[in-house]
């Protein structure tokens, strides 16, 4: 077959439905815990999310529609191309062939789009007019922006860790340009941020903080018409991303493959690689023989170093109890480039996919991965975002190992986003001024043992 770089698929082909791992876990889901232990309802949820997400969250159906409107708007950018690392192959000297999804190629230059357009929509959809969020290094921020402005008539408010508020003015800017407000975060707008700049007006805040704030601004609007929006973590959110399987699926088999080998995804949240992934778990659910990888770094080892308990999402412990691995809320990320994968805890349904056997995680430190994205850049000219760093690694380390046994194995990977607003950290790995972390165990322990009392999940 004539050599092909490039699969498209067309727009007819888009996925109509979504898909739900949670009817397929070998065991059920554990619920959110609220406060004295007792199950979250989906009523106590209302004041943060429409109803309507909140469905989806608690959804044990498996396939769930895409609405017609949201698949419109999609369009813009997907399907994403599927594409064959031949030269990064030919670099290696694997004999496996490896393929990306490109998720760069959204409007916002990453996965996050794919979750913000459904989010925006149910949410006018519910007579919303306001949602507010968080945002780290602004990649969410930016997606969020980017959706209300496609969907029209709702406002969006980010408020941004002030460090990266400070020191990365373009995500900033791009929220501006779409019609978002981004405030820098603590602010004096919330009684959280004022809280905070009380005691430390020199902060450089925390993700902790602008999710306290967010969510405070969401509940406190006396017209009700607003809500709180999350880039990760969430079902709904693990849902709206397996379009990106879905169509990988699609696209491999235009190629004459039956089934990937081996699929990888970056993890920080786990939504990125949930949306590759979980379309391939239902295959290995249903008896495929499939090595699914996630991939994290060395300095926040969710995955690799984390027990599966109860924890809170967030610092200042506003969030219902959600079973998941942990390092424990009060854990503080070194500070690393791949910044969305700066996250204490995962996803509950890739945690659950992990006790269930259904995946495998490696650790990697950041060097790595930047020697693997400026590998990749140099060969398949695209600069990844420093979170897809981490799933190129991992994919370099499988091709090679194939190399070694002189396997012809299928690898995909997801491109969760490109790297052309990262330069900076680039620049500090190209003139050795960045390190790598190893997070002392005995702090993970440490921030593990203010736990104790905490429920424990099945
Ligand atoms: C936010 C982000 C991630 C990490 O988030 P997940 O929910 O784990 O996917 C990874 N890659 C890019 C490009 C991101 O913007």
């Amino acid at each position: 077959m004539a050599r092909q770089k490039k699969i498209y698929l067309d727009e007819s082909e888009m996925p109509k439905q979504w898909y739900n791992l949670a009817p397929d876990l070998i065991t059920p889901l554990n619920p959110p815990l609220g406060p004295g232990g007792i199950s979250v309802t989906p009523e106590m949820l209302a004041p943060v999310f429409p109803m309507n997400l909140i469905e989806q969250e608690v959804s044990q159906e498996r396939w769930i529609d895409i609405p017609e409107e949201v698949r419109q708007i999609l369009f813009q950018w997907r399907p994403s191309p599927l594409i064959r690392a031949y030269e990064l192959e030919a670099a290696l000297g694997t004999p496996a062939k490896i393929y990306y999804k490109n998720e760069g190629v959204s409007p916002a230059g990453s996965h996050k789009p794919n979750t913000a357009i459904p989010q925006a929509w149910y949410n006018k959809q519910f007579g919303i007019k306001k949602l507010v969020t968080e945002t780290g290094a602004g990649q969410w921020g930016s997606a969020l922006s980017y959706a209300c402005a496609q969907i029209g008539g709702i406002e969006c408010k980010v408020y941004m860790v002030r460090v990266s508020f400070d020191q990365k003015p373009f995500r900033k800017i791009l929220m501006q340009t779409w019609g978002g407000k981004c405030v820098s975060s603590p602010s004096m707008e919330t009684q959280a941020g004022r809280d905070v700049l009380a005691e430390y007006p020199d902060t450089p805040g925390s993700l902790g903080i602008a999710i306290s704030e967010a969510v405070e601004e969401a509940v406190s609007d006396p017209t009700g018409k607003t809500r709180y929006a999350l880039g990760s973590v969430l079902n709904h959110v693990m849902l709206h991303q397996t379009i990106i399987g879905q169509e990988a699926k699609k696209q491999l088999a235009k190629v004459g493959i039956k089934k990937p080998d081996i699929v990888i995804g970056c993890c920080g949240g786990g939504s990125n690689f949930a949306g590759i992934s979980f379309p391939f778990m239902y295959d290995k659910v249903n008896g495929a023989d499939i090595q699914i990888i996630g991939a994290e770094p060395f300095s926040c080892p969710t995955l690799t170093k984390a027990p599966f308990i109860y924890d809170h999402g967030d610092v200042a412990k506003m969030t219902p109890l959600l079973a998941m691995n942990s390092l424990g809320h009060n854990f503080i990320p070194a500070p690393i480039h791949a910044g969305g994968l700066r996250y204490h805890g995962m996803a509950p349904l890739v945690s659950a996919a992990l006790r269930d056997g259904l995946m495998d995680a490696v650790a990697i430190h950041q060097s790595e991965c930047f020697e693997a994205g400026l590998l990749f850049l140099r060969t398949e000219g695209i600069i990844p975002a420093p979170e897809t760093t981490h799933a190129i690694a991992a994919t370099i380390r499988e091709a090679l190992k194939a190399k070694e046994e002189g396997k012809e194995k299928v690898i995909l990977f997801n491109f969760s986003g490109h790297g052309l607003m990262d330069l900076v950290g680039y620049d500090k790995y190209m003139t050795g001024q960045l390190h790598d972390y190893e997070y002392p165990e005995h702090e993970i322990e440490a921030n593990l043992a203010k736990l104790v009392g905490y429920p424990m999940p099945k």
